[in-house]
């Protein structure tokens, strides 16, 4: 079958939700695609931030299929053996106190939110609170993460959504303090807005989060499930400000591809929270996922992922900037690590990444006129440059 008639075949079925790009793809291998009329492509999606390590990274699809031959699913009113190592992991990697997986991003952003109110609730005796949110900011699309997504467009045929919500500008302390009073259990925002177009929350603004937090007793909410797990070159975005949230939201790479994501609390939130009967998931933590989480953190720890993210910024970040300097198109460059925006001005952004894709190149858009470049963590010197090229080739006029 070519590929117009597999994408009529998906379209016959599955609701359309997605204006999808014109390619099947078949298979990957290391930092490439192959599309089912086998053609090659450089991958710098990452599959939105979620491929970390690329395709077939050496161990990691021996240690699935290991698992899957023990156990995939067990119920977690039992104990079982990856959840631990899992936990334990995570818990190193963040420093934090507790962990509870779930199967999405937003289902760890809805647990965060959970958290946050049942620690406001058991200190005041009494429900009733409300959250500061970002706007231009991206949490997912279950009610309780739209609620707290600052994008009128998603959120407006959904409504009335949770209640209780105040949006302020990201990167201003001042519009998020109006916002601030006495019913206000959590402050939500993301490490570094993602989906609203790569903006790195500035020193000053997370340093005054945190301040305005700790004085009146307000949660922390970091949203780290794009910026998380390295790729910013650090293993939480959070570690390079030197400020610690209280509570964090992870996923995306979190399983390299194995649907996986988790809120994590420090202390006070881990022991003054959610308890027994207050949060649960069926599939959340299971064997099969908690597998994958474990070998993901072994092979960046055995493999110095972060260290490569780190050595590796400096020249990703100088052959961007020369896409700036050399290219009228081109506004300018954010972002932190592996994780780049161009600001793409005089066309629109989709049709630099339609383009890109026929070149052999995945690159994705964020807000309206980013290019998003957030490519597996594993990448070298060597397709930095192919990736540049292409992208310089489809900025010409
Ligand atoms: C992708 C994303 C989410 C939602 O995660 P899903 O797994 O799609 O539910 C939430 N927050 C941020 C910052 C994201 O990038």
């Amino acid at each position: 079958m070519n590929m117009m008639n597999q994408m009529e075949g998906l379209e016959a079925s599955i609701l359309h939700t997605y204006n999808r790009y014109p390619v099947v793809f078949e298979r990957g291998e290391g930092v490439y695609l192959y599309d089912s009329e086998g053609k090659k492509y450089l991958d710098f999606a990452a599959g939105i931030a979620v491929n970390a390590l690329g395709y077939h990274y050496p161990g990691f699809d021996e240690a699935l299929k290991e698992q899957i031959d023990k156990l995939m699913h067990i119920s977690n009113l039992y104990y079982n053996e990856p959840i631990i190592d899992a936990g334990a992991r995570l818990i190193m990697a963040s420093q934090m106190s507790k962990a509870f997986f779930t199967n999405s991003g937003t289902e760890a952003i809805e647990g965060a939110l959970k958290a946050a109110k049942k620690y406001a609730y058991k200190r005041d005796g009494h429900a009733g609170h409300e959250i500061v949110a970002m706007n231009h900011s991206f949490h997912g699309r279950s009610i309780g993460a739209l609620s707290v997504t600052g994008n009128a467009h998603y959120r407006e045929p959904f409504e009335p959504l949770m209640g209780g919500v105040r949006f302020a500008d990201f990167n201003d302390l001042e519009s998020v303090a109006a916002q601030v009073n006495d019913k206000t259990c959590a402050i939500i925002c993301e490490t570094v807005q993602g989906e609203g177009g790569i903006y790195p929350a500035t020193p000053e603004f997370l340093t005054g989060l945190r301040r305005l937090c700790d004085e009146k007793d307000i949660c922390l909410i970091l949203d780290e499930i794009q910026c998380g797990m390295g790729r910013t070159g650090h293993y939480f975005a959070w570690q390079a400000y030197g400020v610690k949230p209280d509570i964090m939201t992870c996923a995306k790479a979190l399983g390299n591809g194995v649907p996986v994501g988790a809120f994590v609390l420090n202390e006070k939130y881990g022991a003054g929270s959610l308890e027994p009967g207050d949060h649960g998931t069926t599939y959340g933590g299971n064997p099969f996922v908690c597998a994958a989480v474990r070998k993901v953190f072994d092979i960046f720890n055995k493999d110095l992922i972060i260290t490569h993210v780190q050595e590796l910024t400096p020249y990703l970040e100088k052959r961007l900037d020369e896409l700036v300097e050399k290219h009228d198109n081109v506004a300018g460059r954010r972002g932190m690590g592996f994780m780049q925006g161009l600001v793409i001005k005089n066309v629109p952004v989709g049709e630099i990444s339609k383009k890109a894709l026929e070149k052999g190149l995945l690159v994705i858009t964020a807000g309206a006129d980013v290019l998003r470049i957030v490519p597996p963590l594993v990448i070298t010197k060597n397709e930095i440059d192919m990736a540049v090229e292409i992208l310089g080739s489809c900025l010409e006029a």
